[in-house]
């Protein structure tokens, strides 16, 4: 067999004699993907990834029996594992025509009425309690006032404190009150990274010289309310009529046609919306194209999936992950990297279910890195921060990214001013082994690229302006350019 350790890199692949000619897996080196431009062979690696073995399924340990901790909540307290733990019973409609997966108020409410008190804490202990009707009127606002449509998995509802949801920090990301929301610092933006000025074709963001963004969808299995992508992520709210980003053929033509077209390319996100989302078979055709492409040499599937429906991964027929995992596999043999980039906020968000999810990827060899955004509230805090990068490490997922909180609309009570996030990498780093120490970043408003975010060029506490510059960037309009990044008003 191959090893790629000894004989090293693609050299090695194209000897290997197993994966030459027709196979025992019945496909012949030329087979061409279906759907692929006749062209692009002229392009392809001579590795022909189509004709390597498919998924070989890990040897996943026998874990001890699960604690179904689900079942403490009236709405799940009939649903045993084989349900809660499945894809199909969390998004699809089940027999009885129920969807489990929440996407419209009024299902939200009847969920409500089942788990909430008579009455709950306001958010901040020290303003009392209100009713549950207050509360549901609250939640009610909240939405009206929201730029992110309401989706939430019935994972992410089972980790929820619903005895205290409004100082809850899950509940927090997802689910909005009105009565926490602060008004917009006049500087926020609806596209605040700038992305619609860096996309050269639909589906695309070029912004850094060897990587780009590819967003072939605009769904996700729970929406953030702090997302950056609000301007076309999601279905339309009462305030924001979307950019449609849909899937479809043509974006995905036009997608690669661009890729292939910059030879300085070499490191593609495929994100969105939520990789999650993405068909199996699309899935792996994207994941196989990339791989066939000469300019690229790594890329990355983003997916909140491990963090808000983990037991998808645990699922041996699911064809989503045997997709991941094959992708994976034959980057791999092609000398080339795939990850899956994932998004933990909160340490609460970690189940017994999502670290067998993790052992799963890590068994099947898959790279998963995370990038959590610092928000107000719910992981400002060293204790927090540290704890949820040692519960990464511990899982063998990388600690990538912790990220300023982007100035979007909405959002004013979700972010916090520069200095938390410097005090937290100055209190952190040296707490975890330096491999798994996350960077701290601003992705700068208007374009400018993540920088670290004690790299500011100046930072006025007093006005909370900081500035920084990005030389490494040398698009239109972005050489010599400060960008600024303004702390919400309160701080
Ligand atoms: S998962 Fe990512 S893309 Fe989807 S809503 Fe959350 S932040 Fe936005």
């Amino acid at each position: 067999m191959l090893s790629l350790a000894t004989r090293g890199g693609r050299a090695a692949v194209r000897a290997a004699p197993a994966y030459s000619n027709v196979t025992k897996y019945g496909h012949s080196r030329m087979r061409h993907i279906s759907g692929m431009p006749a062209n692009q062979a002229a392009v392809s690696a001579s590795v022909d990834v189509s004709a390597m073995p498919p998924y070989n399924k890990p040897e996943i340990p026998v874990y001890n029996e699960l604690n179904e901790y689900w079942r403490m909540l009236p709405p799940f307290k009939d649903v045993g594992s084989d349900d809660f733990l499945s894809w199909r019973w969390s998004t699809k409609l089940t027999g009885d025509g129920v969807q489990n997966v929440i996407e419209k108020k009024e299902k939200l409410y009847e969920f409500l009425r089942k788990v909430l008190p008579p009455e709950v804490p306001r958010r901040g202990y020290a303003n009392g309690m209100q009713s549950r009707e207050e509360f549901e009127g609250d939640i009610a606002s909240g939405i009206r006032a929201s730029t992110m449509s309401l989706r939430v998995m019935p994972y992410v509802l089972s980790r929820i404190n619903w005895n205290d949801p409004a100082n809850d920090p899950i509940f927090r990301q997802f689910i909005p009150l009105k009565s926490v929301m602060m008004p917009d610092h006049p500087m926020v933006n609806h596209d605040s990274l700038g992305e619609r000025a860096d996309s050269p074709v639909d589906g695309i963001v070029h912004r850094y010289p060897d990587k780009a963004l590819f967003l072939p969808l605009s769904v996700c299995p729970t929406y953030c309310s702090f997302c950056t992508r609000a301007y076309g992520v999601g279905a339309d709210t009462e305030l924001v009529t979307k950019d449609s980003f849909k899937l479809a053929r043509t974006r995905i033509e036009k997608s690669f046609a661009y890729i292939e077209s910059q030879p300085r390319l070499h490191d593609i996100v495929i994100s969105g919306g939520d990789a999650y989302y993405l068909p199996h078979h699309v899935l792996e055709e994207i994941g196989e194209r990339l791989i066939k492409l000469k300019n690229i040499k790594r890329f990355r599937f983003a997916s909140k999936g491990l963090a808000v429906s983990p037991s998808r991964f645990l699922e041996n027929e699911d064809p989503w992950t045997a997709a991941l995992i094959r992708v994976s596999n034959k980057a791999k043999m092609a000398g080339k990297q795939m990850a899956l980039h994932t998004h933990f906020n909160h340490p609460n968000e970690i189940s017994e279910v999502t670290e067998r999810a993790a052992h799963k990827l890590l068994l099947s060899g898959v790279t998963v890195r995370n990038q959590s955004v610092l928000l107000r509230g719910v992981n400002d805090n060293v204790g927090t921060m540290g704890t949820l990068i040692n519960k990464l490490a511990d899982m063998s997922i990388q600690p990538y990214y912790v990220y300023q909180c982007d100035m979007v609309e909405k959002i004013e009570h979700l972010r916090t001013p520069l200095q938390t996030i410097l005090d937290l990498e100055s209190q952190l780093r040296g707490s975890v082994a330096g491999f798994y120490m996350p960077n701290f970043v601003v992705d700068l408003p208007g374009g400018g690229g993540k920088r670290l975010a004690c790299s500011y060029e100046s930072y006025d506490r007093e006005s909370g302006v900081s500035t920084f510059t990005a030389p490494a960037l040398t698009g239109i309009g972005k050489k010599d350019r400060v960008y600024t990044y303004h702390d919400p008003v309160r701080s």
